[in-house]
């Protein structure tokens, strides 16, 4: 049987190591065909001598010296440039596109390869929360599975599998990031290495913070909407800190399916990798006489104002959820860069989102235009943070 041709976009990141880990495990069954990294050269180059692909591309253009002259005498293309990421998607020789990229810049990338008609693990969740329509019609299209990696996701997907009934509701479970227990006060004085000291999982700075604002469970909301086809009204946040279950689906006879395991996102990676079929997993497995108790509260959305915005957003629909995520990914970008305190990310959100022109069938273009605004208007809101 052949292997499985991989395209890793992202593949320096959490989940593109990840990936590798799973891949390298199964080599009998996969093999890489493309990696692309933003920044990290060295990474990428360590990856693709270690891998083997055909083609890597490092989107950073002022890196491509060095990893082509690293890799110039290996059996190894090495391009730069997003559109470099967009032509190679969809090659011949690509069977599933693992779309880990950071942002809405992971967009552009994944539509191509949707209409290329690759099937898509996404980890992404920016790209359906900005386009999910735009996004979702292209696979319908071109006869193309997106395949979720957001552990949340695979675990409402992985209790779904072979049900032919309606869901009731989806019980999107949330560990609460590391400011659960705080009060507001606390969150006010909240430091950005509080805010990048996750209790649960070891992720990628961005979702770190967006786990610590709790915007990541509003995009994880949205990019459920999209996956699953079902109002945000279905969708009901349930914050439960030991992250043993990774999310459920009520049904419509008060069934609820859940899925459990010790945190570890290799589990999601390789279930989108070899779905329908399970792979083994060396992972750590639950002991329930040790577990002893699971715990469930409600969110909190007065101390968490970004679990309101989201659904809000949604709920206004056409460009709005766009909107959102630019200005998040401006505010956690100057959170990280000092620019503005933890508690003013959701801020900065609303501000951002009051200026914005609101657009109700978007295309395309129009979410291109969108992000820039929104990301313009956010720098702005930067720059004159004090007369907010
Ligand atoms: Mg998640």
């Amino acid at each position: 049987m052949d292997k499985i041709k991989v395209a890793i976009l992202g593949s320096t990141g959490s989940i593109g190591t990840q990936t590798l880990d799973v891949i390298e495990k199964h080599s009998e069954l996969f093999e890489v065909e493309l990696l692309t990294a933003n920044n990290s050269a060295e990474l990428l180059i360590e990856q693709a001598i270690k891998f083997q692909p055909n083609n890597v591309v490092i989107c950073n253009h002022d890196k491509y010296k060095e990893v082509s002259e690293a890799l110039f005498n290996q059996p190894i293309k090495v391009f730069s440039g997003i559109n470099s990421v967009c032509d190679l998607v969809k090659g011949d020789n690509v069977d599933i596109v693992v779309a880990a990229m950071v942002g809405f810049s992971g967009l552009k990338p994944t539509l191509a390869a949707l209409n290329a008609g690759k099937n898509i693990a996404l980890a992404n969740k920016e790209t359906l929360v900005a386009a999910g329509s735009i996004v979702k019609e292209a696979a319908l299209k071109n006869n193309c599975a997106i395949l979720p990696v957001d552990s949340e996701h695979s675990a409402i997907f992985q209790a779904i599998q072979g049900e032919r009934s309606n869901i009731e509701k989806i019980l999107l479970t949330a560990s609460g990031g590391p400011f659960l227990n705080s009060s507001i006060e606390e969150i006010r004085n909240a430091s950005l290495k509080e805010a990048l000291n996750h209790p649960r999982w070891k992720m990628g700075a961005k979702v770190t913070i967006d786990s610590a604002s709790m915007m990541n469970k509003g995009l994880e909301m949205i990019e459920a909407k999209w996956l699953f086809d079902i109002s945000p009204d279905k969708i009901e946040i349930v914050v439960h800190p030991e992250s043993i279950i990774h999310s459920m689906v009520q049904f419509e006879d008060g069934s609820v399916m859940a899925q459990l395991s010790n945190p570890d996102m290799r589990l999601p990676i390789q279930y989108a990798l070899s779905y329908p079929y399970r792979l083994p997993l060396n992972t750590k497995r639950l002991d329930f006489s040790k577990i002893g108790a699971l715990h469930f509260q409600s969110p909190d959305f007065q101390k968490f104002p970004a679990l309101r915005i989201a659904y809000e957003s949604i709920k206004k629909g056409g460009n709005i959820p766009c909107a959102m995520n630019s200005a998040n990914e401006v505010a956690v970008q100057a959170l990280r860069d000092g620019k503005i305190a933890f508690w003013q990310i959701p801020l900065l959100i609303e501000r951002c989102l009051e200026k914005c022109h609101f657009i109700q069938n978007p295309t395309l273009d129009d979410i291109y235009s969108t992000d820039f605004e929104a990301k313009k208007i956010s720098q702005e809101l930067v720059k004159n943070l004090y007369k907010w």
